[in-house]
């Protein structure tokens, strides 16, 4: 039997389908503005969401730079973070033609820096009202083999280079020059997740989880969603379906031209050990390490545009551990416990979808924040709770451009 549902009227009724942390943060703003939230997951425990590094740092935004030789080594299965199945390619050689000719363009860089630290700004506010525990700590470093190359990029992005020495009593060795974001954020997304959803569900919203929604759109408009036998109407709906978005936005026929990069995550256990003092990004590899808590690291790595396989190699797993026992120098003292993947959202140009859909009138979109989803779920949901709240942020009126059909 089909069972009809509204979500019930307050100020508005805003249908939110994908409960990542972009969902969850334009859940948070509506919530308070009082208006009435559902929203609705095929999956129960999160994925992406949970499973990244959790730095929070919008100065390391740029999308490394990558070579031509890189781009071999990633096409035909060599060591390193970066890896791109010739299969992807012919499925969407465009995706990956833009992405060529966007790798290395930094003409939109500062836009997404600036993005980056208003919503940084906007994490200080969530956990000082919030108190939501999400193991915080202040301080990231990004970490180089060489003192030039760390020297040149601390003018460049505004961070305190620091030398061999330094690295050494932060735990890291075998690294020559580092600069400390000191500002910058790193917190354990686990905890984040679960408090978010927490904290959404304490102010009103109401989630559903284990069924596929379908947008169903008529004239102009989403008439409803459905999702299982279930039909669920509300005055406006938000798709922030990460990796999904294009199957989710099919019948729009607005393609947000994602693609799922892989990524993958390993808990390791400390025994109550201090392995590292602060977080890092090491820069030459793409691989993030943070202590979460007195028993707990997180190792963080690889890009992988290869669909939605989440099988790790093991030749894969043995290159990341083998950089971490090299740099890291309290490597012995951890034990791996748990591995997890997830998949980034990303557009060929590195730029979110972010705004209302274009023809359709009570649908919003927020997707394609690819490495940087965490970082700007904060600002994303108030750019979408004030644009359905009819206040649009004029500051981010350029989003508009790119949340294209
Ligand atoms: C290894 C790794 C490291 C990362 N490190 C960082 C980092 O340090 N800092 C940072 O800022 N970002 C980082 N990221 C990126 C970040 O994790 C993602 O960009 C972010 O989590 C995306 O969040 P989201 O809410 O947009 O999407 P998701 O978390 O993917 O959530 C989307 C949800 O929508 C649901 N869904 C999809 N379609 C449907 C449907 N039709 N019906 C119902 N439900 C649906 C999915 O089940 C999913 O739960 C990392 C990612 C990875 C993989």
């Amino acid at each position: 039997m089909t069972k009809n549902t509204k979500v019930a009227h307050g100020k508005g009724s805003v249908a939110i389908i994908g409960a990542g942390v972009n969902g969850m943060f334009c859940a948070y703003y509506l919530l308070k503005m009082g208006y009435r939230v559902k929203v609705l997951d095929k999956v129960a425990d999160g994925l992406t969401s949970k499973n990244n590094a959790g730095l929070l740092t919008p100065s390391l935004t740029p999308a490394p730079k990558i070579s031509t030789s890189e781009v071999i080594k990633a096409l035909t299965g060599g060591d390193g973070p970066i890896s791109i199945s010739p299969l992807r390619v012919a499925a969407d050689p465009i995706w990956f033609l833009k992405a060529a000719k966007y790798a290395n363009d930094e003409s939109r860089t500062q836009k997404i820096i600036d993005m980056g630290k208003d919503s940084l700004k906007l994490y200080t506010e969530f956990f000082g009202s919030e108190k939501i525990n999400a193991d915080v700590k202040k301080g990231v470093a990004a970490l180089y083999s060489s003192t030039e190359e760390a020297r040149r990029l601390s003018k460049k992005y505004h961070g305190k280079f620091i030398g061999e020495k330094s690295i050494r009593s932060l735990g890291y060795t075998e690294l020559q020059g580092g600069i400390i974001f000191k500002d910058e954020l790193s917190i354990n997304p686990i905890k984040l997740f679960a408090g978010l959803r927490e904290k959404i569900i304490e102010l009103g919203a109401r989630m559903e989880f284990g069924d596929e929604a379908k947008l169903y759109v008529r004239g102009g408009s989403v008439e409803c969603i459905r999702a299982g036998a279930k039909k669920i109407y509300a005055d406006k709906y938000i798709a922030t379906a990460g990796s999904w978005s294009g199957r989710l936005l099919g019948p729009t026929k607005i393609n947000p031209h994602i693609e799922p990069a892989r990524g993958f995550s390993m808990l390791f256990s400390t025994g109550g050990r201090k392995i590292i003092s602060a977080p890092a990004l090491l820069e030459d590899y793409g691989i993030a390490i943070a202590q979460h808590s007195a028993n707990l690291v997180r190792i963080t790595s690889f890009f992988e545009l290869q669909g939605m396989d989440h099988d790790l190699k093991k030749k894969k797993e043995e290159w990341l551990l083998g950089i971490i026992k090299k740099h890291l120098i309290n490597y012995a003292k951890m034990k791996l416990i748990k591995k997890y993947y997830g998949f980034r959202p990303c557009t060929p140009n590195n730029m979110p979808v972010i705004g209302a859909a274009p023809e359709i009138d009570n649908l919003f979109i927020a997707t394609g924040q690819c490495r940087l989803g965490v970082t700007l779920a904060p600002i994303t949901g108030k750019i979408i709770s004030e644009m359905i709240d009819r206040r649009p942020i004029k500051k981010y009126m350029w989003l508009r451009e790119f949340v294209k059909n």
